[in-house]
């Protein structure tokens, strides 16, 4: 199959106008042939581009849609996520997964990294139509959290045992600064030392407020959940300054919203990890704190940045086109060119999969979209899968 379009972006930059994409019937790219070839390719009008990559996601808050108020601030939305998320029937919580799967496909991502409490989501990898790495998520705030983490290890090794034609990956990682104690982090740490790890960080104000002094609305959170946090001791330092120096550098790092990240972490990290990514979720942060990351400042320190939807918790849609839109809206100067990179390059590189999806290279069967009304002021920008 021969195909082409006015514009196609590769995964890292807009190839010559005229490229034509050879591909096999499976979607593998066969040749990319910089000029007409003798065989007619069938012309797509919009872009064509590679699969997305959607690196932050919970399939298991699927049914929590439309439940949360926006706008509310991190510490009552954990609150009220802890409130509701157990409210519903299994029947209910597993139409709500397979929807939201099933539009995950149809917006036209091809791989998740999809954050794990439990084995719900088996099946939907058993499905074997996208790949998967499972960051299986530990929560623990206390000095003996031997129970979650062995919880932790039953679940991942549940998923170690599944195969199927997409990838199947899994890794132990920690929720979240504030819900994870040195202790639990150390046992995370020695787990692999080489498996990628994925963290909620300085989502929230008051998470480094916490870290810093222990005031502020992280202790009102604990104290509120009935934590005893008697153990902590603050460590006048940020939390990302705080809690690297309880991993070792050999995990790929992918740091996920960063709504407070100041510059210092951001050079800190990037000079001290040799495997760092700074994973968006703009959408969400709009839904829960109405404010965007510095992501001009990621950028001048040379952040690897890559994009995920997060829940449907805080979130209306899985569509890692819609995150792009509203980057682009908030920031018009950054443009499509490197967007498109950072929702499928950048986010292979970040799930450790850019051998097989991400960019369109001769042997990699990355899926492919065509993209209308990117450059249409005011109109939502649209996604289908063609391959
Ligand atoms: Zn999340």
């Amino acid at each position: 199959m021969f195909i082409t379009a006015a514009k196609i972006h590769d995964g890292h930059k807009w190839l010559p106008e005229g490229t034509v994409i050879e591909l096999a019937g499976d979607g593998t790219i066969v040749a990319i042939h910089a000029e007409k070839t003798d065989e007619h390719p069938v012309h797509y009008d919009g872009v064509l581009a590679p699969g997305f990559v959607n690196v932050h996601c919970h399939l298991e808050l699927s049914h929590m849609k439309g439940v949360i108020p926006e706008h509310t601030g991190l510490i009552p939305f954990l609150q009220n996520v802890m409130m509701h998320r157990n409210g519903f029937s299994d029947e209910q919580k597993s139409a709500a997964r397979h929807d939201a799967f099933n539009a995950m496909l149809e917006n036209g991502i091809v791989a998740v990294g999809d954050i794990t409490n439990t084995t719900d989501t088996m099946d939907l990898r058993a499905e074997d139509k996208m790949h998967f790495h499972s960051f299986v998520e530990t929560i623990g705030f206390n000095e003996t959290p031997q129970k979650q983490f062995e919880y932790a290890v039953q679940v991942h090794d549940s998923f170690a045992q599944q195969t199927a034609e997409h990838r199947l990956w899994q890794s132990i990682v920690p929720h979240a600064p504030y819900s994870v104690s040195k202790a639990l982090f150390e046992m995370i740490d020695r787990h692999r030392k080489d498996e990628p790890i994925s963290i909620h960080n300085q989502e929230a104000k008051a998470e480094d407020e916490y870290y810093i002094s222990k005031t502020g609305g992280v202790q009102t959170l604990l104290h509120s959940l009935g934590i005893n946090d008697d153990f902590f001791k603050p460590s006048g330092k940020s939390s990302l300054q705080t809690y690297l120096e309880w991993m070792s550098p050999s995990h790929p790092f992918i740091f996920v919203h960063n709504t407070y990240t100041p510059r210092t972490d951001v050079a800190m990290a990037q000079e001290t990890l040799p495997q760092v990514y700074w994973c968006l979720c703009p959408n969400a942060n709009l839904y829960i704190e109405n404010t965007l990351p510095d992501i001009e400042m990621l950028m001048e320190e040379n952040g690897v940045i890559c994009i995920g939807t997060d829940s449907l918790s805080s979130n209306h849609q899985l569509c890692i086109l819609s995150e792009m839109a509203s980057i682009h809206e908030h920031h018009p100067g950054i443009d499509w060119e490197t967007l498109l990179a950072w929702g499928t390059y950048n986010g292979a590189c970040a799930l450790q999969m850019q051998g097989i999806v991400g960019s369109i290279e001769v042997g990699k069967n990355p899926g492919i979209v065509q993209l209308h009304g990117l450059y249409q002021h005011g109109t939502k920008p649209t996604v289908t899968r063609i391959v």
